[in-house]
């Protein structure tokens, strides 16, 4: 199957040497990834055990309405909490307990630690299995940690997770296994495409409800569509599952390299593969090609936010014809990342980890057309006349697979077909009241 892609550039960017550096960072913390996770997850509900700043990052970022009963919560710790004053357990059981009797329908229940739980030293695994035991089999109590003290937002969905994984139940069975929180309407596009292909049985992870029993075990194969999943990988791996390395279905080739990595796994025949994937390899590539026509002979700079760094600058050097300058991860793992660090034409500054002065020296020396950054550092670029992305907006946006490839070609084009607009209406980009606009 491999005929059918762009051959690889010469020398890739996986051997590249990567600019390590550790300081001052700018990015959320993991108790974001519940914003997504609670909606994908219909029967669980997320209670950080955090303080009031933990409780209106999640409220402000999820914009719940007033009306809605929300499948997260917070354990407010107070002062006294913190003082070491209350038996903060007791306390954890209390909230529990009425949150159970009011909200039947919850089936898993997350502990979410957050920076204050963790500075108190609140040992939130020892309270998951303490709560495991008293309402097992109707709830299955799990814990991790959300604090901002992780390296990047997307490692809440990680962690979450790799939570599961030493509770998912035993099978001898030879199964996919997909993982990696995606839109209901993503994942139905992806479903199809893998039956079509004749693979099966596909289970997910994590699964629409508890219910959905998902195993593992040494035949189990499983396939990354984020790649910020680096604890559930080793997570899984543990438990004798097998990777299947493969770059990330974002874009055409992307998505295409994906689903022949798994149809190598399962014997699928060339002309199966080409027979499914022709039609929305073809319309991918037209979409795309009609929305990048802004990105074509630009440049990019990433900064290290989402995790999705790499994969991204794969698409956007290869088939969007952008150039990337740096290109900034929070962590690179070679056995989850290398197979799109091979495909990443060599050029770009590969950089792990953050000082964000000094990063932002290098981006204010290249002056690059577009700079894939967090919303802390967009505003004040976008006023030193940069044209910026906020990289979180790549994590809530359905961009998997060939229909969503026109749709995340387009989210990078918004920001410098708007700054053509301005110019050529004589406003400046960086006016504060046109920056949203940007976005
Ligand atoms: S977990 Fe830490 S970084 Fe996140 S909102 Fe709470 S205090 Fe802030």
């Amino acid at each position: 199957m491999t005929d059918q892609f762009t051959p690889p550039p010469s020398v890739g960017c996986r051997a590249a040497p990567v600019l390590k550096q550790r300081g001052q960072r700018e990015v959320f913390c993991g108790l974001t990834g519940i914003i997504w996770l609670h909606r994908k997850m219909q029967d669980a509900f997320f209670l950080v055990v955090g303080s009031r700043t933990c409780a209106h990052l999640l409220q402000s970022a999820a914009g719940v309405m007033i009306f809605a009963e929300p499948r997260f919560g917070t354990a407010i710790l107070e002062e006294s909490d913190l003082a070491g004053l209350n038996d903060a357990h007791a306390e954890l059981d209390r909230e529990v307990e009425t949150l159970l009797a009011r909200r039947p329908d919850i089936r898993q229940l997350f502990l979410v630690g957050s920076c204050p739980s963790e500075v108190i030293k609140l040992d939130l695994s020892r309270a998951a299995e303490r709560l495991t035991q008293q309402f097992a089999p109707k709830v299955r109590v799990l814990e991790y940690s959300g604090s901002g003290i992780e390296t990047t937002f997307t490692q809440g969905e990680d962690a979450c997770l790799a939570s599961m994984v030493p509770v998912l139940p035993k099978t001898q069975e030879r199964e996919l296994l997909v993982v990696g929180a995606l839109p209901d309407v993503v994942e139905d596009q992806m479903m199809a495409l893998l039956d079509g292909l004749g693979v099966g049985p596909v289970r997910l992870l994590p699964a629409r409800s508890l219910d959905v029993e998902t195993g593992i075990g040494p035949n189990t194969v499983f396939a990354l569509t984020q790649p910020f999943l680096a604890d559930t990988h080793a997570a899984l791996e543990r438990r004798g599952a097998t990777h299947i390395a493969a770059p990330f279905p974002f874009g055409e080739e992307g998505t295409t390299a994906w689903l022949a990595a798994i149809a190598a796994q399962f014997g699928v025949s060339d002309e199966t593969f080409k027979a499914v994937t022709d039609a929305p390899r073809r319309r991918a590539r037209a979409a795309i090609a009609q929305a990048s026509e802004p990105l074509n002979g630009k440049s990019v700079f990433f900064f290290p936010d989402s995790q999705l760094e790499v994969p991204l600058a794969r698409f956007l050097t290869r088939e969007c014809a952008m150039t990337a300058v740096e290109v900034g991860m929070p962590y690179i793992h070679d056995s989850i990342h290398g197979p799109d660090l091979d495909l990443l034409p060599e050029g770009p500054q590969i950089s792990e980890g953050q000082d964000v002065d000094l990063q932002l020296d290098r981006c204010r020396e290249a002056r690059p057309d577009l700079t894939v950054c967090g919303l802390g550092l967009a505003n004040p670029l976008e006023a030193e006349g940069l044209s910026t992305k906020w990289a979180i907006e790549l994590v809530f946006t359905p961009v998997h697979f060939y229909e969503q490839a026109g749709d995340l070609a387009s989210l990078f084009a918004r920001p410098l077909r708007r700054k053509g607009l301005l110019k050529h209406e004589g406003i400046a980009a960086s006016d504060p009241t046109m920056r949203e606009v940007a976005q």
